[in-house]
């Protein structure tokens, strides 16, 4: 009989990403997805650490497992992804097994003991969700150790996937219809550290030097009709120019090719016609003195100067940060200094989280000093003048025509993303979902434009 499975994937991009290959993975061994839950035979969980939320979100699956266990006593449950050692024991009680996401490849011997899977998870051939947009993992891991984040505990050190799978992978993507590729990595700016896992491909890597924006452009040289997105950045100086600034490189120097300066990333991107203008710069806080709590090595004026550069070159760059209000010990009047960062940069998008401590991070060590309802005020603060700049920024687009790629239907509207990386919604038919299509702006809202089509490219 088929067996069924059913993944439930919380977190970031990357998890998405992984719980593609996950898929990939069972359905080598002739496992059937299924669109519910309780039909499966086997219920994956792809779990986030990164806020309590997401932790608790897992916790919460908890009785709906069990209740399942009860209907099925065959089904099989494993919780995978970001999972904290802490965590592990509490969860364990609810999940037949707990593996590392490197260990996916080992599924098959899990599952069915048998001996085809594959060591290096970074190489298995993912079952994307959709045709038309496909998220191709380039690195995994950090090692930045931000002081609140729980990454570089859960994923492991910086590990970066060879230049050539990464071309193969995209060219077939192409072949097959796909139109938009992100490249994605905790820190995209590593690209090409060492790997430890392989020492003839890191040895290939040292000798091509292929940084990231070296990538950036091979991955613009493949022919074809699609669209080029990457997340996510550093703002960290690059090694070179701290060592030349007489700076003491810190701790997490990079021990490959992973360093370049912005300028070599910034002319990439204007100049690749298939990179689209759409940087994420996760700034964090607006304010030095916090930013260097959190083991974040830049200043505010060094993320300024980076902006004003991507500006001067792409004057059409469509900007978004992440920033965590309520760190602890943050002042008043250091929160103060992010307003004063949002007012200036006028961003496109922001993703706001309030601080709440992460077991085994630094920050957790720290004083937990600013009240739940200081943090929800200091993001509705900056919340409304993201509201404010963002309308502003999406009123530039009004009565002009924009390239968009749908991406879902709802109720005869189509819902996409711009070359920008603008949400537009407009009237359309369903199979024009994973086409681009030209849409005339008619409105602008602060996270919508709306619009209506003019024809299909
Ligand atoms: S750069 Fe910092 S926030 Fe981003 S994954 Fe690494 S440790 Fe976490």
């Amino acid at each position: 009989m088929t067996q069924k499975y059913y993944i439930i994937t919380f977190g970031c991009q990357m998890n998405v990403s992984d719980s593609e290959r996950i898929a990939a993975v069972l359905e080598s061994i002739k496992y059937k997805p299924v669109q519910k839950i309780e039909p499966a035979d086997l219920v994956v969980v792809n779990m986030c650490s990164v806020r309590q939320s997401a932790v608790d979100r897992v916790f919460g699956l908890n009785q709906k497992l069990v209740k399942l266990k009860n209907h099925n006593p065959q089904l099989t449950t494993i919780l995978t992804g970001c999972v904290l050692k802490k965590d592990e024991k509490k969860l364990s009680r609810f999940f037949d097994y707990i593996i590392n996401i490197k260990d996916i490849g080992k599924l098959p011997k899990i599952l069915r003991n048998k001996n085809e899977g594959k060591k290096d998870y970074l190489r298995i051939k993912p079952a994307h969700v959709n045709k038309f947009s496909a998220i191709v993992p380039i690195m995994t891991g950090c090692n930045n150790f931000c002081a609140y984040c729980v990454v570089p505990y859960t994923r492991g050190k910086e590990v970066s996937r060879p230049a050539k799978d990464i071309i193969c992978e995209i060219k077939n993507l192409i072949k097959r219809g796909y139109k938009e590729i992100w490249l994605m990595g905790q820190n995209v700016n590593s690209y090409g550290v060492q790997r430890e896992t392989d020492a003839k491909q890191n040895a290939k890597l040292m000798r091509n030097k292929i940084n990231f924006p070296k990538l950036l452009k091979m991955v613009n040289n493949i022919p074809g009709n699609f669209w080029i997105r990457f997340t996510s950045s550093h703002p960290k100086p690059s090694t070179r120019a701290k060592l030349s600034a007489g700076l003491v490189p810190y701790r997490n120097k990079v021990s490959g090719t992973g360093d370049f300066s912005w300028n070599e990333l910034i002319n990439i991107i204007a100049k690749g016609e298939k990179i689209t203008p759409y940087l994420n710069l996760p700034v964090q806080a607006g304010d030095d003195k916090v930013l260097k709590r959190m083991n974040r090595p830049y200043t505010i004026k060094q993320y300024i100067n980076i902006i004003k550069k991507v500006g001067k070159k792409i004057p059409d760059i469509c900007l978004s940060t992440d920033i965590i209000v309520g760190f602890p010990g943050e002042t008043k009047k250091q929160f103060q200094n992010s307003v004063k960062l949002f007012k200036e940069i006028n961003y496109d998008m922001a993703y706001i989280s309030e601080y709440s401590p992460r077991p085994k991070t630094m920050s957790a060590k720290m004083k937990d000093d600013i009240s739940i309802e200081e943090k929800s005020e200091r993001k509705r603060i900056l919340n409304n003048i993201l509201k404010e700049t963002a309308l502003g920024k999406n009123k530039r687009y009004v009565n002009k025509v924009v390239e968009v790629l749908p991406m879902e239907y709802k109720n005869g509207l189509l819902f996409g993303k711009s070359w920008h990386y603008k949400t537009v919604k407009f009237k359309g038919n369903k199979n024009l979902i994973g086409k681009f299509v030209k849409v005339k702006i008619t409105n602008a809202l602060p996270w919508i434009l709306e619009g209506k089509i003019e024809y299909r490219i």
